[in-house]
C-alpha cells in the first residue's frame, strides 16, 4: 500500500483532490483520530479548518455527530459572521464552536486549523495555576509559545472573542482555556492534531506526577531551551513530499481502523 516515506500513500489517499478537498479530508481525519485516541467529549468540542481561497470561510463538524461519524463531504461551511454557507446534513454548527473558531480564524490568518478538546487530563491541567511544568522531555516542546485564557462561562458571548484572541497573541499555537480545556493550532490540520496529541500526553504525565506527591526532578532552563529548539528542528526534518511524516502515519492508521472519514 505504501512505501516507507508515505509519498505513494499520499497519492492513494488524495487522488486528484483539489486543495480545498484535501483540507476537508484532513479535517475529517482529525475528528476520527481525536475519537480513536479517546480525546472526544460526546458530541461537544470542535475542530475547524480554514478553506483555501479569498473568502474567509471555515469548516467544522455538523453539530450532533460523534467524531467517528464525521465525513469530509458532510462538514459545515461557515463564514466569520456565523452565516452558514453550506450544511449538507442540515444539522448546523455548535454555537460555542462558532464563537471560539471564528475568533481565531478572524484574527490569525496563519492558522489553518484550530482544534479544541475537553479531556480529563487537559481540563485538570487547565485548572491548575502552574500550567505546563517543564518536568519531562515531552513537556519541553511547550516550554515556549503557550497562552492562557481566563474562564468566562460557556463560550456563547461573542464579545469574548476579542479577549480570547488578545490572550492567544500573534504567534502562539497552544492555548490553555482555564478551567475548561485545551486548544492547538497549526499551519495545517496535521500540525494542530500532532500538537494536541503531544499536549494531551504532557497533561496526563503532569497530573500523574502531581498525584504521586513525590518530589519532582527539575530541568535546568538552558536544557529546557535546548530541547525546545531540538523539537522544532525534528519537526522541520520530518517533512515527506510536503507532508509531515507523523500525519501520514496517522492517516495510515485510519485506513485500518476508521476509513469512512474521507467519504
Ligand atoms: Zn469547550
Amino acid at each position: 500500500m505504501t512505501n516507507m516515506d508515505g509519498v505513494d500513500f499520499v497519492k492513494d489517499i488524495y487522488p486528484n483532490l483539489s486543495e480545498t478537498e484535501r483540507v476537508r479530508v484532513d479535517l475529517a481525519a482529525a475528528y476520527h483520530l481525536i475519537e480513536y485516541f479517546q480525546m472526544s467529549d460526546s458530541i461537544y468540542t470542535h475542530i475547524s479548518a480554514r478553506l483555501p481561497g479569498d473568502k474567509e470561510y471555515f469548516i467544522i463538524n455538523p453539530y450532533g455527530t460523534r467524531f467517528s461519524e464525521v465525513k469530509a463531504s458532510e462538514l459545515v461551511t461557515i463564514d466569520l459572521n456565523g452565516t452558514i454557507i453550506d450544511d449538507p446534513c442540515g444539522m448546523g454548527a455548535n454555537p460555542a464552536g462558532f464563537t471560539i473558531h471564528s475568533a481565531i480564524h478572524g484574527a490569525r490568518p496563519d492558522v489553518k486549523c484550530a482544534l479544541h478538546t475537553h479531556t480529563i487530563a487537559g481540563v485538570a491541567l487547565s485548572s491548575t495555576q502552574s500550567g505546563i511544568l517543564p518536568i519531562n522531555q515531552w513537556s519541553l516542546q511547550f516550554y515556549h509559545g503557550v497562552s492562557r485564557h481566563k474562564y468566562e462561562g460557556i463560550a456563547l458571548n461573542l464579545e469574548e472573542r476579542e479577549r480570547l484572541v488578545c490572550d492567544l497573541g500573534e504567534q502562539n499555537k497552544v492555548l490553555i482555556l482555564d478551567n475548561h480545556g485545551l486548544m492547538t493550532m497549526g499551519e495545517n490540520v496535521g500540525e494542530a492534531f500532532t500538537l494536541m496529541y503531544n499536549l494531551e500526553r504532557v497533561c496526563k504525565v503532569q497530573m500523574s506526577v502531581l498525584a504521586s506527591g513525590q518530589p519532582v526532578n527539575t530541568i535546568d532552563s538552558d536544557v529546557c531551551d535546548l530541547t525546545y529548539n531540538q523539537y522544532k528542528h525534528f519537526s522541520e526534518i520530518s517533512q515527506r513530499g510536503g507532508f509531515h511524516a507523523e500525519w501520514l502515519a496517522y492517516l495510515r492508521l485510519l485506513e485500518k481502523v476508521s476509513p469512512s472519514y474521507k467519504e
